[in-house]
């Protein structure tokens, strides 16, 4: 019997059961109050006046500020290190890490504000007004605001979203990357049952922090490797992969109890034992569909030294990288015996076929294996990619540290233009390695520039297949994560960014599928936006998605929070602020 059968929730009427299956669909509203069709907007009736504004501003002690365009913020005088700095984006209220999700191409007309232009700037998809929440009481209030006006509302913690969920036209802002509070324990108790050691940290706390932390502890949590996405923000909510996972699980399969608040405005203990719906949907049902998370609780583990190694390569051109795809493909079940991670990134400047291609592979062997042991693994497939003509080794780096400092990052290269898409590629398509280098090489072929791989699921993600959650039952048969990433300039046409955004459902996903299969999930963190059955792509089978329906109806009836691909959204235009 499949686990969403074996839930309790399924244990329902199977007359409600099926109503919201339909709902869900159909894409029908389960809101009971359909007369509010758009949220309210500056200059339409019902959106609060100034006195109201100010009411807010008292009640979050002056912490109410206006929202601009990151160009706008800058007004051309943010250097470069600043620009591509998720640190230094993290302090500009109104700014996505990647730029274009600021921009406002869809909207008519298109509503711009680009680096160097930014005297002629609209304020795109860019909030209006953010609450700096310091407080669980200014998430309350924030919530609260939304609520009575019918506001658009959008919640950030890093702005780190490759979906652009975390941002919205006309909206407010909840802001939680000042709750910054990171707790360990030993000994953390759900319903009287100790759960031993345990981190909580604020869903404002960066990756970067974690880690920091955990190491003065002797302590490891599950958690990837950046340095500014928020644990306890979205990353945790869609669940999370890590140089860890194939070690320990995802983070999701980590989580231990969350606390948010929920669109009544009423702060929620959840847990296996408290609002235990809410505990499923938070692992893996997407960020930003089911209210402001305050914090989060992950397991922790004792650390330990970890090898990391990188050997870089260059292959002169498609046909050697192809190769080196398929010589990969044939080592990647090389280091399973000790759960190694890897992150595996091709990238090229250019579409010739003759040009040359960089391919890095980051390779975490963790638990204490040492250097020796690691180049001992690694050794099979550094031989057979070497014998490959027109493949050369670049540089090959070693560090062997604590786990922490290795995952440890300073900061996140960001500011670019970029939309990905994605697919779970399954192990079984690993059995093929042949195949997987035609479709690296048709990939380069067709003008794909950057195509990363993740290394970060088999062994215990598989073995986690029991855990009821809503994480994408296609982690769990996984081998990897592959994603395609498509770029563009400031100076590129609207309508050459048009087709850009749309080149993963048109072009690549038709040739990524000849590896991974037509029905391979893919990870909603890292993907498609414009995913056209995301309700099964990012959630598995269509009970799933019922099920989490259901949860929404429960604790967000009228859809405060909703995002693009999430959760409801189908009832929605692409921004949220208009019933369909
Ligand atoms: C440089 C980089 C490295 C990455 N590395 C990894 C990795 O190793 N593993 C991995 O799994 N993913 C990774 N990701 C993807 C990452 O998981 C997602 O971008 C994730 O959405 C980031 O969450 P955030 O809260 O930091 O970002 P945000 O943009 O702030 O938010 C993302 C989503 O979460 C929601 N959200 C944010 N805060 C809250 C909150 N307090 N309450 C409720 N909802 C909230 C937002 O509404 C939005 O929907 C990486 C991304 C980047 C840019």
């Amino acid at each position: 019997m499949s686990p969403i059968i074996q839930d309790s929730y399924i244990s329902m009427k199977w007359t409600s059961f099926t109503i919201v299956l339909l709902y869900a669909l159909l894409g029908h509203s389960l809101d009971l109050n359909p007369t509010k069709l758009c949220r309210n907007i500056p200059g339409s009736q019902g959106y609060p006046d100034a006195a109201a504004w100010a009411q807010l501003n008292a009640t979050v002690a002056g912490r109410l500020v206006d929202v601009v365009p990151s160009a706008k913020f800058c007004a051309g005088t943010c250097s470069d290190a600043q620009w591509t700095s998720a640190l230094f984006r993290n302090t500009i209220p109104g700014a996505m890490d990647q730029p274009n999700w600021e921009q406002g191409y869809d909207l008519t007309p298109p509503s711009l504000c680009l680096r160097n232009s930014s005297n002629t700037c609209g304020q795109g998809d860019v909030p209006l007004y953010s609450v700096e929440a310091e407080t669980v009481e200014d998430v309350q209030a924030a919530v609260k605001f939304a609520s009575k006006y019918n506001l658009r509302l959008v919640v950030k913690s890093s702005g780190h979203d490759y979906l652009g969920r975390s941002t919205a036209p006309n909206s407010l802002l909840i802001r939680t990357t000042h709750l910054r509070n990171v707790t360990f324990t030993d000994n953390f108790f759900v319903g009287g049952k100790n759960l031993g050691s345990a981190v909580t940290v604020g869903s404002g706390v960066p990756a970067q922090t974690v880690y920091q932390e955990a190491e003065s502890q002797g302590k490891i949590a599950v958690l990837g490797t950046a340095a500014t996405v928020c644990l306890a923000g979205g990353y945790l909510q869609g669940g999370g992969h890590s140089a860890l996972s194939p070690s320990f699980g995802l983070a999701a399969d980590n989580a231990l109890e969350f606390h948010v608040v929920v669109a009544s405005g009423e702060l929620l203990q959840v847990n296996s034992e408290s609002h235990p719906d809410l505990f499923y949907a938070l692992r893996g049902g997407g960020p930003g569909s089911w209210g402001v998370v305050i914090s989060a609780t992950v397991k922790t583990r004792p650390t330990f030294n970890a090898t990391r190694i990188i050997p870089v390569f260059v292959a002169a051109k498609n046909t050697a990288a192809a190769a080196l795809a398929t010589v990969h493909a044939e080592h990647i079940f090389d280091f399973d015996s000790v759960h190694a991670g890897q992150y595996f990134y091709l990238l090229k400047n250019s579409t010739d076929p003759n040009a040359p291609t960089v391919f890095e592979f980051i390779t975490y062997f963790p638990n204490n294996i040492t250097p020796e042991q690691s180049q001992v693994l690694l050794a099979p497939f550094l031989n057979a990619s070497l014998a490959i003509p027109g493949v050369e080794l670049l540089s090959m780096q070693q560090t062997y540290a604590d786990i922490n400092s290795i995952l440890f990052s300073p900061d996140d290269a960001v500011g670019d233009n970029e939309v990905l898409g994605s697919r779970l590629i399954p192990e079984a398509a690993y059995h093929d390695p042949t195949k997987v280098g035609e479709v690296y090489k048709e990939l380069l072929d067709t003008g794909s520039l950057l195509i990363l791989g993740h290394l970060v699921a088999g062994g215990q993600v598989a073995k986690n297949a029991d855990i009821s959650s809503a994480v994408n039952p296609a982690w769990r048969s996984a081998k990897t994560h592959l994603i395609l990433v498509n770029q563009w300039t400031d100076s590129t046409p609207l309508s050459e960014i048009s087709t850009i955004r749309k080149r993963f459902q048109t072009q690549q996903l038709p040739i990524l599928e000849k590896m991974s299969g037509a029905d391979a999930g893919s990870y909603s963190n890292e993907a498609d936006v414009l995913e056209p059955h995301f309700q099964t792509t990012f959630f598995g089978p269509v009970s799933n998605y019922a099920k989490l329906s259901v949860i929404k109806s429960r604790y967000d009836p009228a859809d405060l929070f909703i995002v693009g691909a999430g959760v409801g959204s189908e009832r929605w235009d692409e921004w949220g602020l208009c019933r369909k």
